[in-house]
C-alpha cells in the first residue's frame, strides 16, 4: 500500500486527550439543562476508548466538547496538555449520517477536507490513495445518491482521515448501518486506526461495538452525565464476539447500564 499519510506534514499521528472535572449546561432560556456533571477521562496518544450510555445523557456534547465546537461550562478538556480552545482539523468528528456535499462526487467531498484547510493543491495527490484505503476508488466519480449508506459512510470517513487527524471523534459513526455492513465498517475502523495510529473516541450504544473495537469502555449515567464505571478490555485484535471474557464484560456493561438481555 502507498504511503498515504504523509509523515512531513504529520509527524504525529496522535493526541492524548484530558477531560477534567468537565461539567456542561446548555442554556433553555427558563431553565438549564445541565448535561455534562464532573467528568474526567484521560485518554493516551493512540488509544482507543469507547464512550456507552443512556441516549440523552450527553456523549455527543462530550464530542462537541472535545472538537472545540463549544466551550465546557466548568473545568477543561486538553490536547497533549494545551486547552482546546476551537475546532482544529488534528480533531475531526465524524457523525451517524455520513454528512457529504450531496453536489460534489465522491473525490470533491474529500477534496473538500483539503480546500478547507488551503492545502489541496500540494496534496490533491493524496486523495486516491485515501479513497483505496476506504474501498471507493471506483466510485471517485459517483455522487453521494449514487452510494449504500455503507459507502458514503467510508466517503465520509474518508473525508476525515484526508486531514490527519490525530484525535478521530466518532458519533455512533455505524448506527444507521444495517447490521452486516456494520461488522464490515468495524473491522475496517480497526484496520484504520492501525494503520494510521489515531486516537480515537467512539460513541456507541451498541455494548458489542465497544467491546470488539476499543481498548477501554466508558460508561456514563443518565442526563446529567457522570461516570458510572470504566472497563479496559485487555485482548488483542482480532476479538471474537463469542470470546467467553467478552461475553462476561458485555453483561457486566449491561448490568451496569441497568439493562439485561434475559428474556
Ligand atoms: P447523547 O448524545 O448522549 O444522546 P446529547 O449530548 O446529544 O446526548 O444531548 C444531551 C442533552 O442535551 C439532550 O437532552 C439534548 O436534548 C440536549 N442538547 C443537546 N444539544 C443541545 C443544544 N445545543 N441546546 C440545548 N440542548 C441541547
Ligand atoms: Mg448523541
Amino acid at each position: 500500500m502507498a504511503v498515504v499519510f504523509d509523515q512531513t506534514t504529520a509527524p504525529r499521528q496522535s493526541l492524548s486527550l484530558q477531560v477534567n472535572r468537565v461539567s456542561h449546561s446548555y442554556d433553555l432560556g427558563n431553565q438549564q439543562l445541565h448535561v455534562l456533571d464532573n467528568v474526567t477521562i484521560s485518554v493516551e496518544a493512540g488509544e482507543f476508548v469507547a464512550l456507552l450510555g443512556p441516549s440523552g445523557c450527553g456523549k455527543s456534547t462530550l464530542l462537541r466538547l472535545a472538537a472545540g465546537l463549544e466551550a465546557p461550562s466548568a473545568g477543561e478538556l486538553l490536547e497533549d496538555g494545551r486547552a482546546i480552545l476551537k475546532p482544529h482539523p488534528d480533531r475531526i468528528l465524524v457523525f451517524q449520517e455520513a454528512t457529504l456535499f450531496p453536489w460534489l462526487t465522491v473525490h470533491g467531498n474529500v477534496a473538500s477536507g483539503l480546500d478547507a484547510r488551503g492545502v489541496l493543491r500540494e496534496q490533491e495527490y493524496r486523495i486516491g490513495d485515501i479513497l483505496k484505503l476506504v474501498r471507493l476508488e471506483a466510485f471517485a466519480d459517483a455522487y453521494p445518491h449514487q452510494l449504500s449508506g455503507g459507502m458514503a459512510q467510508r466517503a465520509a470517513i474518508a473525508r476525515a482521515l484526508v486531514n490527519d487527524p490525530k484525535l478521530l471523534l466518532l458519533d455512533e459513526p455505524f448506527g444507521k448501518l444495517d447490521s452486516l455492513t456494520r461488522l464490515k465498517m468495524q473491522k475496517e475502523l480497526l484496520q484504520f486506526w492501525k494503520q494510521v495510529g489515531f486516537t480515537a473516541l467512539l460513541v456507541t450504544h451498541d455494548v458489542e461495538e465497544a467491546l470488539l473495537l476499543a481498548d477501554r469502555v466508558v460508561v456514563f449515567s443518565d442526563r446529567p452525565a457522570c461516570i458510572v464505571a470504566e472497563v479496559a478490555v485487555d485482548k488483542p485484535h482480532p476479538r471474537r464476539r463469542d470470546d467467553a471474557d467478552l461475553i462476561q464484560l458485555r453483561q457486566t456493561l449491561l448490568d451496569t447500564l441497568g439493562v439485561s438481555y434475559d428474556v
